[in-house]
């Protein structure tokens, strides 16, 4: 069956590395029986600048006709003083929120030629395979009342406000231990229940759906500047770690660079499964639309490549084909040929046009 998958490319760097992923779906298309019919959407900046809102209701219309979305990035210096309903990050949030994509799965993973890449030493690093459940739709980023007003003095006072209920955390927190029974068996959930008593509440439901349905695995709890420390001192200690909107925010930023570089981190964004089978999902790469580099041909298309594979194995099955990209993203590390973000004294240096043409090419040997 034909898979209908929303393209959104969004600002900056985004139409550059979903360009990337585009020949990848022309490849299976015109070479195997997987097929796929590619539309396009607005979001963001863009949006914005064409028909006025970061937020069409086309590209809402759109996404909930397609079988999977693949956005590159929002965002850039341009929108960020306009009114706040009208950034781009607006649009990423809206269509999160209007899919209920309430679970975000991000993969930190360090591939073996890349071990030297990041910042940290090699046996810390080395075969680290990580994977972050942060849950999307409810915390600070959403929570009401939210406001800045200026007091009677003139003086001027934020507000904004975490708020989780029950159901929301059990949800989050199924799909991470369906995720550590898959893996390593081993679940680590993020909060601050010392201080916080909405994270409170979070511990007390995770270990309750940990007790009853998922007795195999191993659930253990981490303050949130514990799991900060923990993640550059000893990564590997950790299988699936499950955090909220904000915590998750910043520790899978943190995780990212545990692998070298923002530009090789996909990740998956999951909606509930509905009585039809169907469920929304949107891949997208963890990096922003980088202002700094948009334009030049020299971003790192991984990160959405690796988004591609994540669609193909989660919302189609397609594992196979999904292990295929993965494959061929892996060879073209091991023959050193890099982005400028992840490139070393010795590597062959490309642009993020040559990256994809790589992966392609891999990718045709291994038919
Ligand atoms: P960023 O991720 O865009 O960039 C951070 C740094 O990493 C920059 O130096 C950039 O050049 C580099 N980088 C990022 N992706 C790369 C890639 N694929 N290849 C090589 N280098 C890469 O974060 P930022 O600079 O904080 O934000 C820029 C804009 O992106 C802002 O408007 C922000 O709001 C937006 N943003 C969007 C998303 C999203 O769309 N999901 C996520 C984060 C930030």
């Amino acid at each position: 069956m034909t898979k209908k998958i929303l393209l959104i490319e969004g600002d900056g760097i985004g139409p550059e590395v979903v360009g990337q992923a585009k020949k990848i779906i022309q490849f299976f298309n015109e070479n195997t029986d997987k097929k796929f019919e590619t539309e396009n959407a607005l979001l963001g900046g863009i949006a914005y600048d064409k028909v006025g809102t970061p937020f069409p209701k086309e590209t809402v219309e759109l996404a909930k006709q397609s079988d999977a979305i693949l956005l590159g990035a929002v965002g850039g210096l341009k929108w960020e003083s306009l009114p706040y309903k009208d950034r781009p990050e607006r649009g990423l949030l809206g269509i999160r929120k209007e899919l209920e994509l309430f679970a975000n799965l991000r993969p930190a993973k360090v591939f073996s030629a890349l071990a030297d890449a990041s910042t940290l030493k090699r046996e810390v690093v080395e075969n680290l395979d990580i994977m972050i459940v942060r849950e999307l739709t409810g915390d600070l980023y959403f929570g009401e009342p939210r406001s800045v007003t200026t007091l009677p003095d003139g003086s001027r006072q934020g507000i904004n406000t975490m708020t989780y209920n029950s159901k929301e955390v059990e949800r989050i927190a199924r799909v991470s231990f369906d995720l550590a029974k898959i893996r390593g068996k081993k679940l680590c959930s993020i909060d601050k229940a010392n201080v916080i008593e909405t994270t409170e509440m979070w511990r007390e439901v995770v270990t309750e759906i940990g007790q009853k349905e998922y007795p195999d695995v191993a659930l253990s709890h981490m303050y949130v500047d514990n799991a900060s420390m923990q993640l550059v001192r000893n990564p590997k200690q950790f299988d699936v770690m499950l955090t909220g909107n904000m915590f998750g925010d910043i520790l899978s930023d943190t995780a990212s660079m545990l692998t070298g570089s923002l530009g090789m981190l996909p990740s998956a964004s999951l909606g509930a499964k509905q009585p039809n089978g169907k469920q929304f999902a949107l891949y997208e790469p963890i990096h922003g639309s980088a202002p700094d580099i948009a334009g030049k041909d020299i971003a790192n298309p991984i990160a959405t490549i690796l988004s591609l594979a994540m669609m193909f194995r989660y919302s189609f099955g397609y594992a196979a084909e999904a292990d295929k990209i993965e494959a061929a993203v892996e060879k073209v590390l091991e023959k050193n040929i890099r982005t400028a973000d992840i490139a070393i004294a010795s590597s062959t240096r490309v642009s993020c046009t040559q990256m994809g043409e790589a992966i392609l090419e891999e990718l045709k040997k291994s038919l």
